[in-house]
């Protein structure tokens, strides 16, 4: 028994919740992982991965009952991240961003928007995430798309860049500002956009490092119409909106993060444990052991510390900001230390196409970037240390 069959062997789980994990790692081994090459090479949607997760219903787990879900616990829609990215992280992140657009309505949302608007995601329905523009990006404050109420309706002119699922997506919870509110971070406000509304069109799909198979694309409002009864909290609401989402969807990227680093590692010593060199299997190298040591400590420590995030979400904590930014941080900077060191000890294989570590290491580095870069979480970690 190695030290994470242990650590798995402890991780406690309810029957019911074991057998979703089952379903998934089967779904995971049998469809996603085998398919993820081909989407990778040809950048297409990965569609057959996506259909197998939601034959296993896999959007309704974070949905509640009353809105056509099956919830279950946080942190089994975290391991399920985590599992999903390990066999394609194309497909990990196409399956959280749902989670991460969808959450703040779920949360936050009225009854009525969320009787109308969640059976569409709980069924299968692609939801999306839409906050970073062209000239604000770490900066989320500096948005420029602005909602002006005109009656009944809300028209939307701006536009969004780098959005995961915009293409594809049912939902769009999307961020702008009020057009009434001149405080410009006051203005901030959020609305759920529906596929096809007048005005809005999508760009161009961005040709990527990694994560080929899932979409990223500008979004183009000009004098898009929405019902005012898709605004979400009240107009200015959306700074508290945006903030508590990303405390939420941060844990889930570091998840996605997770499965990558998992993936690699497994790859890694399955590698070293069958390759030779001098008459010897490469991890017999002492150097190469204690590579290994700092490796599987780093991934031990992380995967306890998203049970721990998931453990206070679940007991009903709502300041958890730097807790989150330390798993989104840690998770993805191991993620990329992860891919880098087992393209290393693959040796040239390991640069080959042949070998899923060259794909997970260009998966990884977007980790790195996205819910905020590292340099933004080490600041925001940081500073909560300040004395005033
Ligand atoms: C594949 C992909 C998918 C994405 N999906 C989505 C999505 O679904 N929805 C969405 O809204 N956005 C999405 N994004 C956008 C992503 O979140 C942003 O790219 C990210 O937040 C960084 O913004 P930026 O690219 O404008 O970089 P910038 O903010 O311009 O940063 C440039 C550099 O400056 C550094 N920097 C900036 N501010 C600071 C600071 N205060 N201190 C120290 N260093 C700093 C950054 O760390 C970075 O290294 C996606 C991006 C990509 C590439």
């Amino acid at each position: 028994m190695t030290l994470f069959d242990r650590l798995n062997a402890q991780r406690p789980w309810m029957e019911e919740e074991r057998l979703v994990l089952d379903q998934v790692m089967r779904t995971a081994e049998d469809v996603i992982a085998p398919a993820a090459v081909g989407y990778d090479k040809s950048g297409d949607y990965p569609e057959t991965s996506m259909a197998a997760l939601n034959k296993l219903g896999m959007n309704a787990i974070f949905v509640p009952e009353a809105y056509g879900g099956a919830l279950m616990s946080y942190r089994l829609y975290l391991e399920c991240v985590s599992i999903i990215s390990a066999a394609c992280a194309s497909t990990g992140i196409i399956y959280a961003t749902n989670f991460h657009g969808m959450k703040p309505l779920i949360d936050l949302g009225t009854e009525e928007q969320k009787t109308r608007l969640l059976p569409r995601i709980s069924g299968g329905g692609l939801g999306s995430l839409a906050i970073t523009e062209p000239s604000a990006g770490s900066d989320a404050t500096g948005m420029k798309t602005r909602f002006t109420p005109d009656g009944d309706e809300i028209i939307i002119d701006g536009s969004k860049a780098f959005i995961s699922n915009g293409d594809r997506a049912e939902l769009i919870l999307l961020f702008g500002k009020w057009s009434e509110i001149e405080d410009p971070r006051q203005a901030i406000s959020v609305l759920i956009l529906e596929r096809g509304s007048p005005g809005f069109e999508v760009g161009p799909k961005e040709e990527k490092m990694g994560h080929r198979a899932a979409t990223t694309v500008p979004l183009f409002f000009n004098g898009c119409r929405v019902p005012r009864a898709n605004l979400l909290g009240e107009p200015g609401g959306g700074l508290k909106i945006l903030l508590s989402s990303l405390n939420k969807s941060r844990p889930s990227v570091a998840a996605h993060a997770l499965g990558i680093a998992r993936a690699a590692f497994a790859d890694m010593i399955a590698y070293m444990n069958e390759r030779e060199q001098s008459g010897r299997e490469i991890i017999d190298f002492q150097g190469n052991q204690f590579l290994i040591a700092d490796l599987a400590s780093e991934l031990a420590m992380v995967e306890t510390w998203i049970d721990y995030v998931a453990a206070l979400i679940a007991a009903g904590e709502t300041d958890y900001g730097e807790e989150a930014s330390i798993a989104k941080m840690r998770a993805s900077d191991l993620a990329m230390r992860m891919t880098t060191e087992a393209v290393q000890m693959h040796g040239g294989y390991g640069y080959i196409t042949d070998y899923r570590v060259e794909r997970l290491m260009r998966d990884a580095k977007i980790t790195q970037i996205w819910e905020g870069t590292n340099q933004v979480h080490r600041q925001l970690i940081g500073r909560s240390f300040r004395a005033k």
